[in-house]
C-alpha cells in the first residue's frame, strides 16, 4: 500500500520537504502531493536585485517541476482541513474544489506582509514580498527621476526625490538599500534631479534594524547605510500616508510619493481554516520535531510555524531557517512511515549577510565581520548554493557578470503582462496618444 503525502505551499520550506522525501521515500511506498498557488518558488533573498535590475526578474524564480521531478504538482490553495476524514479540500486554479486524503499532512503556506489600520496605508503604500511589488517599486523610482528632471517646480521635485521605506527587517532594509544604490548611480543621467539630491528613509519602531540577524551585524549594516546618507529613524513608526505625504509618529511630514511597507509578516490568515491550533500571531504551535501539537501525522514549519528556536525563543522567519526546518521535516515524515528515526530540529546560524546594492555586502562569519564585495560575493556563493536549479544559478551570474561592465539599466516597463487596447476608435475621436506604460 502506498501512502498519501500532501505538503501544502511550495515556498523555501515546502519544496525542500518534497525533494527531500523524493530522496528518502521510495517511489512505490510513498505518493508525493505539493500544492501551491503558483506554478514557481520565488527566492526572496534576490527580489531587491531584482527590483534594481541586477537580476532578471524572471531568474529570481524557480518553476516548482524543475525542483521536484516524482510530486505531483497541484495548482491550487488549501482552503479547508478535516483531521476526522484525514482530507485537505483544495481550491483549484480553474475555481474548483478538490478534496485529497492524506496519510501525512505537512503545512508550509509562508506569511502575508503585516497589516496595521494607519490612516491611508491599504491606499496609498505597498509592501515588498512579490515579484510584482519589487517591479512596481523600480518603476516608481524610475518614474520618479525621470518626473524629478522635468519639472519646473521644485516643491514637486522634492516630493518626487523622496523614498520612505517602514520596518528595517531584511525585506525593507535590503529592498531600501538596493534602490538607493541603483537610484545613486542613475542620478548622473539625470542633472536636475541630482543638483536638488535625493533623501531616502527606513523608520523602525524598534531601537534597531534587522531583529532577524546578530545585533553586532545589524548595528554595522546600519552604519554602513548612515554612512551613504540614508536617513534611519528608529523608534519612530508611521501614523499617516497621503498621496503625497508620509506622517511619522514624532509629527514630522515628509513629503513622497512612495511609501514601502515593510513592517514584519503574519502567517497566511488561511491557517485559520485549516483546524490546526494556533499561537496568538496565527502560527501553528509545534513542537521541536515540527510535530503540530496534538495531532497525528500533521507537521508544519517555515514562516507558517511557531517553531522553538535551540537558542531560546522561537525561529525568526527567515528562509535560512525554513530550509533546515525541510530536511528536519521530511525525516520526520519519513520516520513515521517507519523509515530512519526521527531528529528534533536543531539549526544554529554561524553566518549571515545583508546585501547593501550592487556588489556591496555587510556580512558575519562566527565573530568576523565582512563588508563591500568580499562580503557581496561571499553572500553570492551560499546563495549560489541554496537557489534551486542548475539554470537558475547559471542565469543569475549571468546577470551578474554581464552587468559588470555596463550602467544601470533605466528602461521603465510596467507595461509587461498589461497588453494595449485594440481600440482604433480612441485615435479617430482624437483620444489620448500616450502610449500605455
Ligand atoms: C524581500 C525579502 C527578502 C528576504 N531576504 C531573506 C534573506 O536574505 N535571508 C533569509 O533567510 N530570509 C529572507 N527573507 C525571508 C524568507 O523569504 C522567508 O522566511 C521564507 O520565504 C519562508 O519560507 P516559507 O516556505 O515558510 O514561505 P514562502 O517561501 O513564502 O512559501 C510559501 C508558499 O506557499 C504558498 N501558499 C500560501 N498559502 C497557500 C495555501 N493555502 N495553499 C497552497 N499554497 C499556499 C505561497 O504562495 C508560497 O508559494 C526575505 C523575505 C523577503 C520578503
Amino acid at each position: 500500500m502506498a501512502w498519501n503525502v500532501v505538503i501544502a505551499g511550495g515556498g523555501f520550506a515546502g519544496a525542500n520537504v518534497a525533494r527531500k522525501l523524493e530522496s528518502i521515500l521510495p517511489a512505490q511506498s510513498a505518493r508525493l502531493v505539493l500544492a501551491n498557488d503558483v506554478n514557481f518558488m520565488l527566492y526572496t533573498p534576490f527580489l531587491p536585485e531584482a527590483a534594481a535590475g541586477t537580476l532578471e526578474p524572471r531568474h529570481v524564480v524557480t518553476p516548482l517541476r524543475e525542483i521536484v521531478k516524482r510530486a505531483n504538482l497541484k495548482l491550487g490553495v488549501v482552503e479547508g482541513h478535516d483531521p476526522a476524514t484525514r482530507q485537505v479540500e483544495i481550491t483549484t486554479y480553474d475555481g474548483g474544489t478538490e478534496l485529497v486524503r492524506y496519510d501525512q499532512l505537512v503545512l508550509a503556506p509562508g506569511s502575508i506582509s503585516r497589516f496595521l489600520p494607519i490612516p491611508g496605508l491599504a491606499e496609498h503604500a505597498v509592501g515588498f514580498k512579490s515579484l510584482a511589488d519589487a517591479i512596481w517599486a523600480r518603476n516608481t523610482v524610475i518614474e520618479s527621476l525621470e518626473l524629478a528632471n522635468a519639472t519646473e517646480d521644485p516643491e514637486v521635485r522634492d516630493r518626487l526625490l523622496r523614498f520612505v521605506f517602514v520596518g528595517g527587517g531584511y525585506a525593507g532594509l535590503e529592498a531600501l538599500a538596493e534602490l538607493q544604490d541603483f537610484a545613486a548611480d542613475a542620478m548622473r543621467h539625470y542633472p536636475r534631479a541630482r543638483l536638488h539630491g535625493m533623501h531616502w528613509m527606513l523608520v523602525e519602531a524598534k531601537d534597531r534594524v534587522l531583529p532577524e540577524i546578530d545585533e553586532v551585524l545589524a548595528d554595522y549594516a546600519a552604519k554602513e547605510l548612515r554612512g551613504r546618507g540614508i536617513d534611519i529613524r528608529l523608534n519612530t513608526t508611521l501614523s499617516e500616508v497621503t498621496a503625497d505625504t508620509a506622517t511619522l509618529s514624532t509629527g514630522e511630514v515628509f513629503p513622497t510619493r512612495m511609501v514601502v511597507w515593510t513592517a514584519g509578516v503574519v502567517p497566511q490568515p488561511s491557517l485559520r481554516n485549516l483546524s490546526v491550533p494556533l499561537d496568538e500571531s496565527g502560527r501553528v504551535l509545534v513542537d521541536d520535531f515540527l510535530r503540530v501539537e496534538g495531532m497525528e501525522g500533521v507537521w508544519a514549519l517555515g514562516d507558517a510555524a511557531a517553531v522553538p528556536d535551540p537558542d531560546g525563543g522561537l525561529c525568526a522567519p527567515t528562509a535560512q531557517h525554513a530550509v533546515r526546518q525541510a530536511a528536519t521535516a521530511a525525516r520526520n515524515v519519513a520516520a513515521s512511515l517507519g523509515i530512519g528515526a526521527p531528529a528534533p530540529y536543531r539549526y544554529r546560524s554561524r553566518a549571515a549577510f545583508v546585501n547593501l546594492g550592487r556588489y556591496k555586502a555587510v556580512g558575519m562569519v562566527g565573530e568576523r565581520t565582512f563588508s563591500g564585495f568580499p562580503a557581496w560575493w561571499m553572500a553570492r556563493t551560499y546563495h549560489m548554493s541554496q537557489i534551486p536549479g542548475n539554470a537558475r544559478k547559471f542565469r543569475a551570474v549571468l546577470d551578474w557578470t554581464a552587468s559588470l561592465p555596463f550602467e544601470r539599466d533605466l528602461s521603465e516597463v510596467g507595461s509587461i503582462g498589461r497588453p494595449g487596447v485594440l481600440a482604433t476608435e480612441r485615435y479617430e475621436r482624437g483620444g489620448s496618444h500616450r502610449p500605455m506604460r
